[in-house]
């Protein structure tokens, strides 16, 4: 029985990490985890110091990096996509929470900027993970959004019309401004989940209107 997803790309170079999953047992979350009030905004923390170890939100924000080793960085979804990044290279690692909001604010774009920045690398060596999101199979938004996102064309977020319904593609959306920042397409892992779709695996806030959230988490390679 699957109970947590994880992305060969990252596993391979060495970080660990894991998207949670509604059979995710406690045991398997890290102790040391960071997460953030997360408030569908666009604020980057970049954890410098070591805290002391607790599971829960510490600040708010919506995306966390840090280089410290022994160290977790997570962020809470249950819908909305979650984005583990790491730098081979220096250790560094990034979550991000990726909602339409976010996106529309380019927050995965300014991400990647500020991370290689902190982490003094290139994007092009970066690795980023894409996890479990509601699909554009089942993410229907409204016109409101709609016309949201034609202002503002260079977030990616693109959306498609069926049965006079308009869908929109989280994951699209990201891995677009992920490469449009340089990192390349071999670097980005898409795990094609749909937490709507897969309501035996995944909690989706859409599908059961649920207070559940699912962990996805990431640590340095470097201890
Ligand atoms: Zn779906």
């Amino acid at each position: 029985m699957i109970q947590i997803l994880r992305s060969s790309l990252l596993g391979s170079a060495g970080f660990v990490h894991g998207f949670g999953t509604r059979k995710t047992i406690p045991e398997l979350i890290p102790e040391a985890l960071y997460t953030l009030r997360q408030v569908h905004g666009q604020k980057i923390i970049v954890l410098k110091n070591p805290l002391p170890a607790r599971k829960s939100h510490f600040t708010e924000g919506d995306a966390i990096m840090t280089f410290l080793p022994n160290v977790f960085i997570g962020i809470r979804t249950a819908d909305c996509l979650p984005v583990l990044m790491a730098d081979p290279v220096s250790g560094a690692v990034a979550a991000v929470h990726c909602g339409w909001r976010s996106l529309a604010a380019e927050l995965a774009g300014k991400a990647v900027r500020t991370f290689a920045s902190f982490a003094e690398t290139d994007p092009q060596y970066i690795l980023a993970a894409l996890g479990p999101s509601i699909g554009q199979c089942c993410y229907e938004v409204g016109e409101d959004v709609r016309e949201a996102l034609m202002k503002i064309p260079d977030c990616g977020l693109t959306t498609e019309h069926r049965n006079g319904r308009i869908y929109a593609s989280l994951k699209d959306a990201a891995a677009f401004q992920l490469k449009s920042e340089g990192l390349t397409g071999e670097n980005v892992d898409i795990l094609e989940y749909c937490t709507s779709c897969r309501s035996d695996l995944l909690y989706s806030w859409r599908g059961e209107k649920t207070e559940e959230r699912m962990v996805s988490f990431i640590g340095s390679n470097k201890s």
